[in-house]
């Protein structure tokens, strides 16, 4: 197979991913990775554009820069991945691989004249960036999902396989390769494999993208945004769960609905942005409170929920009750004087049957009345 044109046919799958990243990194200008990903596709297509000019061009700009493109647009790209994953790549590292091809093709054009070694440097560099790429897509895959993770992954096997083989190829069996664009069945192979690659890494590149905007989307949809616990609609799908998963006959379980005593007092006494503060020291206070087997959520206003459940030593009604003791133990902070904050309860045991969330809440909150109407700063459970 011609090598030139399997090189050249490269140029313009590699242009389409330049435009492709370029419109990604416009929709995601949040977003550290997909501007390197931009710049790295963008560095490895110079490359391999001077590379197909190689006889027509100086050996300067025809080998060494375009080799050094070629290979140094994959570093480009893992130090996209690490950002995008939160991380850096090790200093050592980056310079560790820009060095053996900012020395290497050079040393392999003028000193000693071996295209079979700058094929091997090419493929080293390539295969060791590649590699490296993998644990930062773990930590994407944890956060984002799968999806694009996945191709990524598959993707680099794939590449480091058959790179592995034609590099291995090249040096062992036609060592004495006159250029990169001689006629070569292993550097075919190994273009080829290229193609396929560079086409799957910009769809991977941009799914990754794609993933994290669904997440960043998902997690607002579920979140507070005052006070950063889970809303009413995240509380509901875990309630649903525990509902799906919890054996029957298990601990019993107790859906508690909170609410700030005198809450519109603070509000009209020192204002809604403190208010607002006493929201978020009541929400922190909670969290602290529950443990990690338990749920809490805001359902808005000054109401909050949990799903908690009893333990050996102690029955949802002890648990609840130590959940309101702790924000009466905690006062709130202003100006340095202390203003006390309380909550009243309703609880309703969930063991047992198949009750709708609905039903639920209508209990728990006719208990919560109760401990209104009894003097605030209690728990009340309701009849069964
Ligand atoms: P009770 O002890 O009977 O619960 O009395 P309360 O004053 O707490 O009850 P009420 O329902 O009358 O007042 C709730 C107040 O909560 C009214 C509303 O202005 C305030 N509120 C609701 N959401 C927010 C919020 O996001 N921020 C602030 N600062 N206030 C809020
Ligand atoms: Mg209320
Ligand atoms: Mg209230």
């Amino acid at each position: 197979m011609d090598t030139k044109t399997l090189i050249l046919g490269l140029v313009p799958v590699i242009l389409a991913g330049v435009f492709i990243h370029a419109a990604n990194a416009a929709i995601q200008r949040n977003s550290n990775g997909p501007r390197w990903w931009l710049a790295g596709t963008a560095a490895h297509g110079i490359g391999l554009g001077l590379i197909t000019l190689r006889d027509v061009l100086p050996d300067v700009l025809g080998i060494v820069l375009g080799d050094i493109l070629a290979a140094g647009g994959f570093l480009i790209m893992l130090e996209g991945v690490a950002r995008f994953a939160g991380k850096r790549v090790p200093k050592w590292q980056l310079v560790g691989m820009a060095a053996i091809i900012v020395l290497g093709f050079p040393a392999f054009t003028w000193v000693i004249d071996n295209a079979a070694v700058r094929f091997g440097i090419f493929g080293s560099v390539v295969i060791a960036s590649n590699l490296l790429m993998l644990g930062y897509l773990s930590i994407i895959g944890r956060r984002d999902g799968q999806p694009g993770v996945r191709l990524l992954r598959y993707t680099i096997y794939y590449f480091v396989g058959s790179l592995t083989v034609t590099c291995g190829g090249v040096l062992l069996l036609t060592p004495e390769m006159p250029s990169i664009l001689a006629p070569s069945q292993l550097v075919a192979i190994g273009l080829l494999s290229l193609l396929v690659v560079e086409t799957n890494l910009v769809f991977g590149f941009v799914l990754l993208s794609a993933s994290r905007s669904a997440s960043v989307l998902r997690r607002a949809a579920l979140t507070d945004h005052l006070t950063g616990l889970p809303n009413r609609r995240a509380f509901e799908a875990l309630v649903n769960d525990h509902f799906e998963t919890a054996p029957s006959g298990g601990q019993q379980a107790a859906l508690v609905v909170f609410d700030i005593d005198h809450f519109k007092q603070v509000n009209d006494g020192h204002g809604h942005d403190v208010g607002d503060a006493v929201l978020q020291h009541v929400a922190t206070v909670l969290q602290a409170a529950i443990r990690d087997t338990d749920h809490v959520a805001r359902l808005g206003g000054e109401e909050f929920v949990a799903l908690i459940h009893a333990r050996p030593e102690a029955s949802v009604h002890d648990i609840a009750d130590r959940i309101r003791q702790a924000v009466a133990d905690r006062p709130f902070v202003l100006d340095g004087r202390e203003v006390s904050v309380t909550i009243s309860a309703g609880l309703v045991e969930v063991s047992g049957g198949q009750p709708t969330l609905a039903s639920l809440f209508k209990r728990a909150d006719q208990a919560l009345y109760k401990a209104k109407d009894a003097g605030r700063n209690q728990v009340v459970t309701a009849a069964a």
